[in-house]
């Protein structure tokens, strides 16, 4: 895509559901930190189908503030999907997200930018100081960070802080689906990114409260296994299921064979033997990993064909005209 002149430097991509206490500090707040810099710079809310008055209240802001931008969601479709239209209007040349509650602090907004200037595709804000529930949210916070790190090789303290700043092309490339916001860091490193952290501050709530619960913390393990096998297998799905079908095979045509032996070698009654539905399980279960594994291959080069989506990316490209 063409950048225009006018592109601002830095798009701020907020998603705000029944947020409207905190709209004013919050927009008051982030031009006030941006305006301290020279960039230009535009702030996205995405109304995610407030019910609370945000939305009345954002089309006020909006004519306060030239810079401010509001989309609003037809409905709630949820924190992922906000900042995925946030992503998709932005048109700076860096993308900064955070979260609508006033939680995280807009000043550290130029921390963030200048980290990624020192070459980094990514900078995640790390909340060291965290201002949330101990056992309900720091707890499960904590065993999900290390399991996510240990699982995707991306080993930053805190997936969950949305204060981040990213290059827009890096965005550009992700596909968001269901919750996976929490996983961009790990989405990111898959693309190849060059991943950075850097403490941030933190706030209690000040306005309305949570969205989340503790349910969250089994969608997060959920998530996280699509993640896996996404980093292990998307380009070759047949190596996974492949293999398990043959091992389940293998064990159920060798134990077959033990049992035609028993048959008609020794002449003993097989027909009541539990070993015998093992076997037939055994080897139904080995043909449909097969069958799932072709499915996987059919599946990953439509994925990949019909977006164009090389299974490769390209950091530059140095020498000769080629670009
Ligand atoms: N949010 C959203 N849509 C939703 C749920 C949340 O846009 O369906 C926004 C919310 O307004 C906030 C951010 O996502 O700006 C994070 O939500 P919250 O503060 O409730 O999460 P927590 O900080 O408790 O993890
Ligand atoms: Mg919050």
């Amino acid at each position: 895509m063409p950048v225009s002149p006018l592109a601002p430097d830095v798009s701020v991509v907020v998603p705000i559901y029944n947020e409207v206490e905190s709209l004013p500090t919050l927009v008051g707040a982030i031009a006030a930190s941006l305006e301290a810099t020279s960039l230009r710079y535009e702030i996205l809310c995405i109304d995610d189908g407030s019910t609370d008055g945000s939305t009345e209240q954002l089309r006020e802001l909006t004519q306060t503030h030239p810079c401010l931008r509001a989309i609003v969601l037809r409905r709630n479709y949820g924190q992922t999907a906000a900042m995925a239209a946030g992503f998709n209007y932005a048109q700076g040349l860096t993308i900064v997200t955070l979260d609508g509650d006033l939680q995280n602090d807009p000043q550290d907004i130029p921390l963030l930018l200048a980290k990624l200037e020192e070459g980094y595709d990514l900078v995640s804000g790390w909340r060291k100081n965290r201002q949330d529930a101990a056992l309900t949210r720091l707890l499960p916070s904590k065993i999900a960070n290390w399991l996510i790190g240990r699982i995707t090789g991306v080993r930053v303290h805190d997936y969950g802080c949305s204060l981040k700043a990213y290059r827009a092309e890096l965005v550009a490339d992700l596909n968001l689906y269901g919750e996976l916001h929490r996983f961009l860091p790990a989405l990111a490193f898959i693309e190849g990114a060059r991943i950075a952290e850097l403490p941030v501050h933190h706030e209690a709530r000040r306005y309305g409260k949570s969205k989340y619960g503790l349910g969250r913390t089994f969608r997060v393990v959920l998530d996280l296994m699509t993640i896996f096998f996404m980093k292990r297998f998307l380009t070759r799905p047949m190596h996974v299921f492949g293999l398990a079908g043959i091992v389940t095979m293998f064990l159920g045509v060798a134990l077959g064979l033990y049992l035609t032996f028993l048959k008609f070698g020794l002449g003993q009654q097989i027909g009541d033997r539990p070993l015998l539905i093992l076997i037939v399980i055994l080897i139904s279960i080995g043909a449909q990993f097969f069958s799932i594994g072709l499915l996987g291959e059919l599946l990953m080069r439509t994925y990949h064909e019909s977006q164009g989506r090389p299974i490769y990316r390209v950091r530059d490209i140095w020498g000769g005209d080629l670009r």
